[in-house]
């Protein structure tokens, strides 16, 4: 059995090298192993050529960056399939097909992630200023997503590490080098900074590159570029709330946890001061295991970058840990949770909410609201004005954001939209007055 080896975790190019070769030397995808770094065969150098869709590619380029082992072997089997003609992307129930979308999705999941969450600090470098910044991907997501963020931030100068490479952008253009594992605390890392930064930006090399993936990037989005500024980002979840988390994932107090996939817990900074808190986990958060990475979560980062808020700032969660669906054929259609289950996951919640201690709740929603207010809420009623809480604590009630998407035209998806900025603007006016 031949055996290919791949230079590193994102060599895109070897492997389309590696898959063109063996596919046109008929290697069988059984016949075939996939290994990293030295010891692999010679690719066949067999002549001919194929082509594949646009479409496979880009899932292949996406699906490529997912932290999975078998990965390589089951993008040669799509591959191998297309050109045997015993592939078609249209069949829904396809096995190899789904894996292969349910990495693609965590994969742009975990770049919207990290063009949103990333922080910087702001270093010298040669008597200019640099921005440094840490990042923990779930997926290989640096080097694809750096080369997206340094197109939509031409001028400046960063270093993003990770535990799977650093890139580093400057006069001399976009580079990747070794990574780094957890580096601690912000002063750890600007320590480490100090003693590290020559060798690495000696050490960084111009990197393989995914083309495809970059370029399915180019859906414009409004939180795509980070923005630069002198804070260090935190991590997604506080040990503290991490903790209840883990917890969590054995839940049975009631029966949503026997067909969602995962409990979606709250992500935030640990300083965060404002949380908001939405209904329940869609059917992307359930696959991906995070809150608000969906279309409904889109929806929000566009409003809250149109109204100043920081995402990256913020902790966001929801009323109740388990999505709940009906299932229609392959498609899960959301269902509200009851007010009984809102009542019985707010067991999460109030935890959730005494480990981070918010000052502000943003609640998105009328399962929001009950969970938090103990009693039904008449959203479009009492939304856009902040309520008291009995812990001292203040509550701001505004509309979910799938409530937007679920307009029927145009027209009224606009004014609700800007109904929602409004609030968020008065969100805003109580972080900026001190309710954070
Ligand atoms: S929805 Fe909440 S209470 Fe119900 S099983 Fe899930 S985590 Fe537990």
């Amino acid at each position: 059995m031949p055996t290919c080896a791949l230079a590193h975790e994102t060599d895109w190019t070897g492997w389309r090298r590696a898959t063109r070769g063996y596919v046109l030397a008929r290697i069988e995808p059984a016949d075939l192993s996939w290994t990293m770094g030295r010891g692999g065969d010679a690719v066949p150098e067999t002549a001919g050529t194929f082509t594949l869709s646009r479409a496979l590619v880009s899932l292949a380029a996406q699906a490529f960056q997912a932290r999975e082992a078998e990965r390589f072997g089951l993008l040669y089997t799509l591959v191998w399939r297309a050109h045997h003609g015993g592939l078609d992307l249209g069949d829904a129930g396809d096995l190899d097909l789904r894996i292969a979308r349910r990495w693609a999705l965590a994969v742009r999941a975990d770049a919207h992630r990290m063009r949103t969450m990333v922080r910087f600090a702001q270093v010298t470098v040669d008597d200019q200023p640099h921005f440094l910044g840490w990042y923990e991907p779930d997926h290989f997501v640096l080097e694809a997503n750096t080369r997206f963020m340094a197109r939509r931030d031409p001028p400046g100068r960063f270093t993003i590490v990770t535990p799977d490479g650093t890139a580093h952008r400057d006069q001399d253009g976009l580079r990747f080098g070794a990574g780094l594992k957890h580096p601690g605390d912000d002063d750890t890392l600007l320590a480490w900074w100090d003693a590290h930064r020559d060798a690495l930006l000696r050490d960084a090399h111009a990197g393989g590159g995914l083309p495809e993936a970059e370029e399915l990037d180019e859906v414009p989005r409004p939180l795509d570029r980070p923005a630069l500024g002198p804070v260090v980002l935190a991590e997604r979840q506080t040990s503290a709330t991490r903790e209840l988390a883990r917890e969590a994932r054995g839940c049975e107090r009631c029966a949503l946890h026997r067909p969602a996939t995962q409990t979606v817990f709250g992500e935030g900074p640990r300083d965060a001061r404002v949380l908001f808190i939405g209904e329940q986990p869609g059917d992307q958060e359930d696959l991906i295991g995070r809150p608000f990475v969906g279309p409904a979560g889109q929806l929000l980062d566009e409003a809250l970058e149109e109204v100043g808020i920081d995402r990256r700032r913020i902790m966001i969660s929801n009323a109740v840990k388990h999505f709940k669906f009906n299932a229609r054929g392959r498609r899960r259609i959301h269902q509200s949770p009851s007010p009984g289950e809102i009542d019985i996951c707010r067991f999460w919640l109030d935890a959730e909410r005494a480990a981070a201690n918010p000052a502000l709740l943003v609640l998105l929603g009328g399962s929001a609201g009950r969970a938090v207010l103990g009693r039904p809420v008449t959203v479009t009623r009492e939304r856009g004005r902040p309520f008291s809480l009995p812990d001292g604590g203040t509550a701001f009630l505004t509309v979910h954001p799938s409530y937007l998407l679920r307009q029927p035209d145009e027209a009224s998806r606009a004014r609700e939209y800007a109904a929602f900025v409004r609030d968020l603007r008065a969100v805003k006016e109580l972080i900026n007055h001190g309710s954070e």
